[in-house]
């Protein structure tokens, strides 16, 4: 049964806060199956079931999905569109809301591929959540705003590249995969959006101490037009002299503004703390 022909037979209202843009296209729905690197070895969390035309093709290639939904009011629909899966679990449950604990204990201990067509609001959220925590996540292919796209994999000095950029780099390598324009969802979003794949390395900079480095480029973004030395001092406690001295230790410029660091730099003047 086609997903329109889905929602109408069971009446589905689509609620908008909820961010429900489905998509129905095969080939836009393989390719984001492609773009992630699923194998039948895989365990996959899927974040926002909607109707479940994309859980039902990574499920056709993963080893296990669990599927998490917040919308009771898609049982109906699923009945239609999922039945039969028997490498499927959906869970009407909030990522955001649950604890690492409770997480594994539905999900596992072992290594998991995150795969999203998220609500846009809750992007940045939901990475971080995966990224900064302890869960044995090895990717994050994720259906995004076109625009968040490119903040993801945005190099120093241009307008794009931001806080996420570089909580992102601490972490891993973010890819855009494709683009996807705003027809290919129903109803259709106001804005276009990309596929990012975050491959994730728990290992990278092991030694160093994320969160301060974390705590610098938060503090370098806040007021991005800025020099590091003024956000340094608002941030830090530090006077300008300090924040010059310790920018100049690290090898920078003390006119240096924060969009200009590349993560090598972040490290380095996290050393100088
Ligand atoms: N994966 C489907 C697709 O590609 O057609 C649905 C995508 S739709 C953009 C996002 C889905 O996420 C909606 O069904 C919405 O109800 C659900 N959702 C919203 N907030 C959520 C949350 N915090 N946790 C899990 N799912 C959520």
């Amino acid at each position: 049964m086609k997903m329109k022909d889905v929602l109408q037979a069971t009446s589905f209202r689509f609620n908008k806060a909820l961010g429900q843009n489905f998509i129905s296209d095969t080939n836009l729905l393989k390719g984001i199956v492609t773009d992630s690197g699923i194998t039948p070895d895989d365990v996959v969390v899927e974040i926002g079931t909607g109707a479940g035309t994309l859980t039902r093709q990574i499920a056709s290639v993963a080893k296990q999905v669990y599927s998490f939904e917040v919308d009771q009011n898609l049982i109906p629909v699923h009945e239609l569109s999922l039945s039969g899966i028997d490498n499927l679990q959906v869970i009407f449950r909030d990522v955001l809301k649950m604890k690492d604990d409770e997480f594994k204990s539905i999900v596992g201990e072992g290594e998991f591929k995150v795969v999203a067509n998220l609500p846009y609001y809750i992007t940045t959220p939901l990475i971080m959540r995966f990224l900064e925590s302890d869960l044995n996540v090895t990717s994050l292919t994720i259906m995004v705003q076109e625009e968040v796209g490119r903040r993801l994999v945005a190099k120093p000095n241009t307008a794009d590249y931001s806080a996420i950029t570089l909580a992102v780099l601490l972490r891993g390598e973010g890819t855009i995969t494709r683009k996807v324009g705003r027809n290919m969802f129903y109803p259709a979003p106001n804005v276009d959006s990309a596929v990012v794949r975050i491959d994730v390395d728990k290992d990278k900079l092991a030694g160093e101490n994320k969160a301060l480095i974390h705590k610098l480029v938060r503090s370098a973004f806040l007021m991005r037009r800025k020099t590091l030395v003024n956000n340094l001092n608002a941030s830090f406690g530090l006077s300008k002299t300090e924040a010059a001295e310790k920018l100049i230790a690290a090898g920078l410029d003390e006119r240096v503004r924060g969009e200009a660091l590349s993560l090598e730099d972040y490290v380095n003047l996290s050393h100088q703390f």
